[in-house]
Parts: C-alpha cells; structure tokens; sequence
C-alpha cells in the first residue's frame, strides 16, 4: 500500500491490549507479537529465539486512542468522500480481536470511546450543508451470501443491482434513512444492533458469522465549471442564466468483517461448515480482489462474491481503501494472527 492513492489499499494493523483471562491465564509468557510503532514494523514471535518482522502502512500499539485510529484509518477516506469519490474502510481479523470495538463503538457515556462508525459521520455532517446537501444510511447483514435490511428485518434478501455502463451498484431493496444530526445516525445504529441480534438468534448463529456493512451516500451540490458568477454586465442581462447546481453522489462503505478464525473441519458438520465455507468463500475473494489492486493487476475479480460484487465500486479506480487489521496479543492464538498479518501483507 502507498500513502493515500486512489486505487490501492491502505493497511494498518491494530493490537488489542491482553484481557483479564490472559493476563492471568498467560502470565508467564511474552505477547505472540512485538511492536515498533515509530518504524511501522510488527515482529512475530515464532519461539523464544526466532521472530519474523512485517512492515505496515501504520502499526497501532494497545495503547492507540479510538481519536488517533479514526485520524489514521478512516479520516483520509472521509474526506476523500467529501470531495466526491467513493471509499472503504473494512475491519479483518479473528473473533475478539477488537473489530467492533474499533469500527462500531457508540461511545455513548464516554465519547473518547466511539469508533469509527461515529467519528466519520460526525466528520460528514460537520462538512456538508443542511440546505442544499444529503446525507443518508442503509445498514446491512451478509450472511451465507444473503443480504438482509438491518434496519427493516422484513427485508431480508436484497439484490445487488449494478450499472452497466457506469460499473456503479446500489441496492434499491434496502432501506436509506436520511440523517441530519448526530442523533438520527446513533439511533439508526442502535436499531441496527438490536435487529442484528434478533436476525441471528431466528438464523441460530452469532454475529462474528457475518460481515456488517453500514453504507454512507453523500450527495453534494456543486456549481459546474460553466457556472461562474456573473459579472456585472451579465447580471443586468435578462439572459443572464440562473446557476444550475449539479449534484454530486459519493459513498462511503464501513465493514465490520465476519470472523476470521479457521473453523476446523472435523469439528463442524451441516449448518457450522457451510456457514465456514460461506466466510471462507467472501473473505477470500475479498483477498484476492485486493492483492490485484496491490499488484495494480488490470483484473481484480469482484465477481466470486457478494461481499466483493457490493464493493465493487467503492475499492479500486478512483475510490480510497482502508484495511485494519486486528490481532491479540496471545500467544496461543499464535496461528491465526499469522494468518490476519498475512492477509494484510498481502494488501499491499
Ligand atoms: P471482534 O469484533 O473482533 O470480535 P470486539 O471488538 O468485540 O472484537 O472486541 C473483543 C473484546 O476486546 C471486547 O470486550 C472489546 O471491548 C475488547 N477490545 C477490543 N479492542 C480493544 C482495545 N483496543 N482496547 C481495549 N479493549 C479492546
Ligand atoms: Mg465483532
């Protein structure tokens, strides 16, 4: 990844300080990785003697700020929103590893708390104008290749309709709430959780199952380029034509990945593993569409999922991506932080 170019991946890689179970549980052992925040590099801890190291866009220590994350990860895309291009900010990693935490905190009793769900609308709605701009959300589940309306439970197949000509997607089926102040936005997100709740319960699964995907368009009046302001002498011409304002659309997509972790094979049957070959399905497709945009490869191929076919648009060409990457601290989950590291190396 390169620092802020359209069209490539941006990654960053987020460690979680340890919980209380590990604090006690693994006490006597070092932290599976080893940070050097100032030189962007992670190392990874193979054995007590031997250690592999990765370099990153941005290596955030347990003790980053949600402010400082949100700075690092997701304003660049915001304001790139705000200037009319699309983005992405997509959060990867295993169960626990602070995914949620990092994207889809309310911060509600303490605002150093929200996420980036939150700053970024904040961001947004400080930047647009009431009268003469838009701002509006839909909220969706993807799970085992279905999409379902978070904030209308009813709605739960939604199509994915794309634009030939334009290679634009939109989803018709889903419910788009306007926002206009911080408080429509917070409770469009506590309507969406409890909805997700309920959804998984009737559906038998957790919500690490799933991605979560909130979807931002901003639409924005501008004045065309012919639009200048007339002159005196024009002015006071009955010709003189009125300005026309164009609109202009952009989105900004926030995606609150499924669960990394393998689900072992011999350990799941029926309903688990297909919910496993589904996450493996996406999250790799979603791998392989972003080492293309890394390796600048003309073909980047979104169609092997829903999950890659809903952001077709919004990663790649003209539009900012963001990757962060979550991992913990553990030692015994050693296995499946090389695994997150390594597709965040990938990335870029
Ligand atoms: P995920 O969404 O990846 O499954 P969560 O965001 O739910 O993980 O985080 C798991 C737990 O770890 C939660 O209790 C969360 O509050 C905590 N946690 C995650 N990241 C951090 C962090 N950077 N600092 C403090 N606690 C964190
Ligand atoms: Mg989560």
């Amino acid at each position: 990844g390169s620092d802020g170019v359209p069209g490539r991946v941006r990654v960053a890689v987020r460690l979680r300080p340890r919980n209380a179970e590990e604090s006690v549980a693994d006490a006597d052992f070092a932290d599976c990785v080893e940070l050097q925040p100032e030189l962007k590099r992670l190392k990874l801890r193979k054995n007590n003697w031997d250690s592999e190291t990765y370099e990153f866009d941005e290596v955030l220590t347990e003790f980053a700020s949600q402010k400082r994350v949100y700075e690092i990860v997701a304003k660049p895309v915001v304001e790139s929103v705000l200037d009319g291009y699309n983005g992405t900010v997509m959060a990867y990693g295993q169960t626990g590893t602070g995914k949620t935490f990092t994207l889809g905190r309310l911060g509600e009793e303490d605002t150093s708390a929200r996420g980036i769900m939150v700053r970024s609308m904040e961001e947004i709605l400080a930047n647009v104008s009431p009268e003469t701009d838009s701002v509006s959300v839909s909220y969706l589940q993807l799970y085992m290749e279905t999409i379902q309306d978070l904030l209308d439970p009813a709605n739960d197949n939604i199509s994915i309709v794309e634009d030939p000509k334009t290679g634009d997607v939109s989803l018709p089926g889903a419910t788009h709430v306007e926002i206009r102040d911080e408080q429509d936005f917070m409770e469009l997100l506590r309507t969406g959780e409890a909805h997700r709740i309920a959804a998984n319960t009737k559906l038998n699964t957790e919500s690490s199952r799933s991605h979560a995907i909130l979807m931002v368009h901003v639409k924005r009046s501008v004045l065309g380029a012919e639009d200048v302001i007339p002159s005196e002498t024009n002015k006071s011409s009955h010709f003189a034509k009125p300005p026309k304002p164009l609109v202009r659309k952009s989105k900004l997509v926030l995606v609150d990945l499924a669960g990394s972790e393998r689900v072992h094979k011999s350990g799941s049957e029926g309903h688990m593993l297909e919910e496993a070959k589904s996450i493996n399905l996406s999250l790799s497709a979603l791998g392989k569409c972003i080492n293309a945009l890394a390796e600048n490869s003309a073909h980047v191929p979104v169609r092997d999922s829903k999950l890659t076919r809903l952001l077709r648009d919004s990663f790649g060409g003209t539009a900012r991506t963001s990757l962060i990457v979550t991992i913990g601290p553990s030692p015994r989950h050693r296995g499946e932080t090389t695994s997150t590291i390594l597709f965040g190396q990938r990335a870029m």
